[in-house]
């Protein structure tokens, strides 16, 4: 496994109709006028996947999904499976999003079997864990999140591409961000739970980091060390603002 590039992910969460995909457009136009360092991706709702997909053909963009169930297809009203996804034209899929942890009680359990779903698509996950704030203040931080990157990584990643997300829950949507030390703390915690669970490997898997990243703080967060890239909610819905992140990648 060769080091894989940084990779800037926008997660447009339930935002997005048609008259957006004119936003990812122009962070296709852009990014393909200047070729980043980093890779970039879009993960707009469901329904938009196959437009964007269509629409961003052959540029250097990729498009993702934020969630698919574990089962491949049955009777699970409103739910979307990896391999309806991989359909639509998505490459990668975000997962264990605390908001999906916190509104649909995922546990490590439930993300894991997702994650297997997706590698069984052909899709790259990208797992997302965190601690939130009473976690932290309670001084959990590390224990919290080098707890879900165990039981959230099912052993099928082992010589797979896939990334994990950090991302402080307190942080997310916030504009509050933790400090450079706090970020580089977590995320060589959570390489060193990579590398034990995943040998050679672990140590070339990218950690984003997510929560509150802008254009004004990109820059630092991604020099911070052991920090392979971004996972961008509210600033990657412009083209101006996740332009700059990426930009700055
Ligand atoms: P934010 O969201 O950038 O709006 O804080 C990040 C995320 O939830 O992935």
């Amino acid at each position: 496994m060769s080091t894989p590039r940084p990779l800037i992910a926008g997660n447009w969460k339930m935002n997005g109709v048609e008259a957006s995909l004119d936003e990812a457009r122009a962070v296709a136009a852009a990014v393909d006028s200047h070729p980043p360092s980093a890779r970039v991706a879009i993960c707009p709702p469901s329904t938009l996947i196959h437009r964007l997909a269509d629409a961003l053909a052959g540029s250097g963009v990729e498009v993702g999904g934020q969630d698919c169930r574990a089962e491949a297809s049955g009777a699970f009203t409103g739910d979307v499976a990896a391999e309806m996804l991989a359909d639509a034209g998505a490459g990668l899929v975000i997962l264990g999003h605390s908001e999906r942890r916190a509104g649909y009680g995922e546990t490590d359990a439930v993300v894991a079997a997702k994650v297997e779903a997706a590698l069984r698509a052909g899709l790259e996950p990208i797992v997302c864990v965190g601690e939130t704030l009473a976690e932290r203040e309670a001084g959990d931080t590390l224990a919290v999140v080098t707890g879900q990157v165990r039981g959230s990584l099912p052993a099928a990643l082992a010589g797979k591409a896939f990334s994990v997300a950090y991302e402080p829950v307190w942080a997310i949507g916030t504009g509050l961000t933790p400090t450079l030390e706090q970020i580089e703390e977590v995320h060589v915690a959570v390489r060193a739970a990579l590398t034990e669970i995943f040998g050679e490997d672990g140590a070339r898997v990218p950690i984003l980091y997510g929560g509150s990243v802008k254009p004004s703080n990109a820059a630092e967060i991604l020099k911070a060390r052991d920090v392979g890239g971004a996972l961008v909610g509210g600033a990657s819905l412009k083209a101006a603002d996740f332009l700059g992140i990426i930009q700055a990648a």
